[in-house]
């Protein structure tokens, strides 16, 4: 409803005359989405939530006329008896801490220079001017920054195999996964929708690092608002010799293509959407080789996700130091989380790396609604599995998780409570997976299918005990034998819940015999 709210806003602004001095402008998401529509009057930082177009003629006539707040629309937590706190006050933004979102929901991303007003491209400037490309990539590797996608593959480390594996192709290629396909997992379109030129910016740089000339952001078709402003982003930057020839005058020259996806959750895959860009069926190819030796029309490639892209500029200009003073020992910065599922803020969150499930749920998610109780909390999608109550002390990052049998993943996190069974969380995960498989190889196509049966069958109350043991036998040979990461990780969700929920699987057996 936001479109209408902005256009009622410019039809009451310019009824009462106030078009000179007040100015409406359209940002990307503020992270709050369970509260939309919102909008913020500067400079007192009013924040209005929930607010409808009826509520506009009041806004202006009360608060840009007469300077007096609405308090009724208000955001409610920043509302206390003598008067109104800073929205970082509240239990939803006091624990965050934006580096890959930092501009999202406070500039225009449609408007270069509201980018170039938050520091935009003096990072591409610094490393041009200042710095040679091993500097770059030792910058990088130094940060401690990893893989946001899911793998949590050392960044630098990436960038250094394709800058020297190879060191005379003749044309090398940085890729941006923005392909993000997971169920709940809405992180990426955030930032391409609130602040594209972040990842043009990076990527750039990710150019100049290892030796590439072309780029190619590969986004999802699905996100006509993200597609939208990056052809938009790219357009101003190519105007203002950001991207092209000689870029700040240097003999540097980078430019960036758009490749949309046609839905296909395997081209999130890197070598499935390298073969997509490259115009044939998004199939993944067997590895070695790597994309750092031949990706790309096989030449040395990198491939980055969004939310990697969106926090190098920061690296670059504030040091690799204080990145790595976020976070904990092996994992390092911030990451960000889709919530969604049972709990009461529903948005978009970033927190260091160690902050604590409990943190995530119970303080910035202001908890489970209708009083009921926390079950579980299931990260990383199809491929990831969950994180039952009694590890909701531990700290979020990439090893804890894998040690209790769930995985980063690119950032959803699903909350279930007490009423949610979870096999059926299991079967839906993996229902997605068997929809989404390739087919390429038989262990994932055949091998999720017959588990999925499996799981219909218990959840039918048709199965028995031995079901389950070859359930889980099938389990692990289509993690060991499938050829990418999509068949390697299908059987996470099931794996996870039979870990820690194996009584309600077996409670289906035997309820109904
Ligand atoms: Fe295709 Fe699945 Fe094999 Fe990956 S694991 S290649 S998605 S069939």
């Amino acid at each position: 409803g936001s479109l209408k709210i902005y256009d009622k806003l410019q039809e009451e602004i310019n009824k009462n005359g106030l078009s000179k001095e007040v100015q409406v402008v359209k940002t990307g998401c503020f992270g709050l989405c369970a509260n939309g529509p919102i909008m913020i009057v500067y400079p007192e930082g009013t924040f209005y939530s929930m607010v409808n177009v009826e509520d506009i003629p009041e806004i202006v006539s009360e608060h840009l006329l007469k300077g007096r707040i609405v308090t009724r629309l208000v955001y409610q937590e920043t509302v206390e008896e003598d008067g109104i706190k800073s929205l970082n006050d509240t239990d939803f933004y006091k624990n965050q801490h934006r580096v890959a979102l930092r501009n999202c929901g406070v500039i225009n991303p449609e408007c270069i220079d509201e980018y170039i007003g938050r520091d935009g491209y003096q990072a591409l400037g610094k490393v041009l001017t200042e710095m040679t490309p091993e500097e770059v990539i030792q910058c990088i590797l130094d940060s401690g920054l990893r893989g946001r996608g899911g793998g949590g593959f050392p960044t630098g480390r990436k960038w250094q195999l394709a800058r020297n594996i190879v060191p005379n192709a003749d044309q090398k290629y940085v890729c941006c996964n923005a392909d993000e396909g997971d169920p709940g997992a809405f992180m990426d379109r955030s930032v391409l929708e609130g602040d594209p030129h972040v990842v043009l910016e990076a990527m750039a740089i990710a150019g100049y690092a290892i030796g590439a000339t072309q780029g190619y952001i590969y986004v999802r078709a699905e996100y006509p608002i993200a597609v939208q402003r990056l052809e938009i982003a790219i357009k101003q930057a190519r105007e203002y010799g950001l991207l092209g020839k000689n870029i700040f005058g240097t003999d540097f020259s980078f430019d960036i293509g758009l490749r949309l996806g046609a839905g296909a959750f395997v081209c999130g895959e890197e070598t499935a959407l390298m073969t997509s860009i490259e115009g044939n069926r998004g199939e993944p190819r067997p590895r070695p080789p790597f994309p750092a030796e031949k990706g790309l029309f096989q030449k040395p490639t990198i491939l980055n996700n969004v939310e990697t892209y969106a926090n190098i500029p920061q690296i670059i200009l504030k040091g690799a130091d204080w990145f790595a003073s976020m976070g904990t020992e092996k994992s390092k910065g911030t990451k960000v989380f889709a919530l969604g599922g049972k709990i009461h803020n529903t948005g978009l969150v970033e927190v260091p790396m160690g902050t604590t499930l409990r943190t995530v749920i119970e303080e910035i998610g202001g908890g489970i609604p209708n009083g009921k109780k926390f079950k579980a909390a299931q990260t990383g999608g199809p491929s990831g599995g969950c994180i039952p109550a009694e590890h909701m002390d531990i700290a979020i990052d990439y090893d804890n998780l894998i040690a209790i049998g769930s995985m980063m993943g690119s950032g959803g996190l699903i909350v279930m409570d007490e009423d949610n069974c979870m096999v059926d969380i299991a079967k839906f995960f993996l229902e997605f997976t068997v929809d989404e498989s390739c087919g390429k190889c038989t262990p994932c196509r055949i091998g999720t299918k017959r588990m999925y049966e499996i799981l219909d069958k218990i959840t039918k109350g048709k199965a028995t005990l031995e079901d389950l043991d070859k359930l889980e036998e099938l389990c692990y040979h289509v993690k060991a034998n499938s050829l990418c990461g999509l068949g390697q990780t299908a059987p996470n969700p099931v794996l996870s819940t039979l870990r820690y929920f194996r009584d309600e699987y077996i409670a289906h057996i035997v309820e109904k015999r």
